[in-house]
């Protein structure tokens, strides 16, 4: 396994960073909404940035709206370098040197949270007698010293390798499996293939197969964060340029045409998102294919190939090249690994 500390080091930036997003996007909703500008008729709502910045601007207090959005701004350029570090730190990674470097709409910060998912399994231990500690009501608790363990400050981490033997598992981690639901509702069906909704048994012509919902008061086997990522990469590759042959801009290109003739009925946000879904599939897929030759595991043929030919018969894209850089990185990490 790669260095506790690095390991911990990654996580710890890049938690830092979704911790700077969110403060960062409710310090920007807080702006607008205590310095709000009111349209008049038939003005356009793209002016309004303008027009707030105008009305704002000989505001005498020192935390107006101007001073404000400079400290806004002053968070976002820690954000820039809070990226730069990560990125200094995924070298220590071979699937970054050799792989997700060259893969455009991926930066560091989805690369580095896509290590830490796919590689890492952390669990919180309790500090005086190293046991794991479980959740109960709202704290965390030893069961070993019967005691509950406050704050996160107080919390140490155990890490652990994970494995994925299968793309399957690795897609369902990440919440990017389907499951079959019924295609009158759109409700999940049961394991007995029943509709808990309309209470009758789905045949298997009713059966559409969709990603899970989160279930209320029900633990879901897969990671939100994930899911969440996945959904933010696939977003990333549609703003990306492609290079007209093989790239993901490209492959969500070919789906997106693809869904235009399939599902001609179908909203264009609709199609759009189910391009973008399995753009993104197949780019966990290369991910998957990627790290396991890298680590020297045993790839098995997907399940999903019987259903849907087009995952992994391509070849990930942007893999095996540059591997100049891959020395010039490897000689780089070399020293802190020893
Ligand atoms: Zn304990
Ligand atoms: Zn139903």
């Amino acid at each position: 396994m790669q260095n506790e500390m690095i390991i911990k080091e990654l996580s710890y930036m890049v938690r830092t960073y979704d911790g700077l997003n969110k403060l960062i996007v409710s310090t920007k909703n807080r702006l607008t909404s205590f310095f709000p500008i009111t349209l008049e008729e038939g003005q356009d709502k793209s002016l309004k940035k303008e027009l707030r910045e105008q009305q704002y601007k000989n505001d005498s207090t020192l935390n107006g709206y101007i001073s404000g959005k400079r400290q806004a701004e002053g968070l976002e350029q820690i954000k820039g370098r809070l990226e730069r570090d990560i990125g200094k730190h995924l070298v220590y990674w071979d699937i970054w040197n050799q792989w997700l470097t060259n893969v455009p709409g991926i930066g560091h910060y989805y690369a580095g949270k896509l290590i830490l998912l796919y590689y890492y399994k952390f669990e919180s231990i309790c500090p005086t007698c190293g046991t794991l500690i479980v959740k109960k009501e709202q704290t965390f608790f030893c069961e070993n010293c019967q005691k509950s363990i406050k704050g996160e400050g107080n919390l140490v981490f155990k890490v652990t390798e994970r494995d994925f033997p299968r793309i399957s598992s690795w897609w369902h981690f990440l919440g990017m499996h389907n499951t079959p639901h019924h295609s009158v509702c759109r409700t999940r069906l049961t394991d007995d293939g029943i509709c808990p909704k309309c209470k009758v048994i789905v045949s298997e012509d009713d059966i559409i197969y969709l990603k899970p919902k989160r279930q209320a008061g029900i633990q879901s086997d897969w990671s939100s964060t994930g899911r969440t990522l996945a959904y933010l990469i696939s977003g990333s590759f549609v703003k990306t340029k492609g290079n007209g042959s093989r790239s993901y801009r490209d492959y969500y290109d070919t789906r997106r045409e693809l869904r235009e003739k399939t599902h001609n009925d179908s909203t264009k946000g609709h199609k759009h998102n189910m391009a973008q879904n399995e753009t993104v599939k197949l780019f966990l897929s290369h991910f998957w294919q990627v790290a396991r030759t890298i680590d020297g595991k045993p790839l098995t043929e997907p399940y999903i190939v019987a259903k849907d030919p087009v995952h992994n018969k391509i070849e990930p894209f942007y893999w095996g090249i540059n591997h100049e850089a891959r020395e010039t990185h490897f000689s780089m990490c070399e020293p802190r690994m020893n």
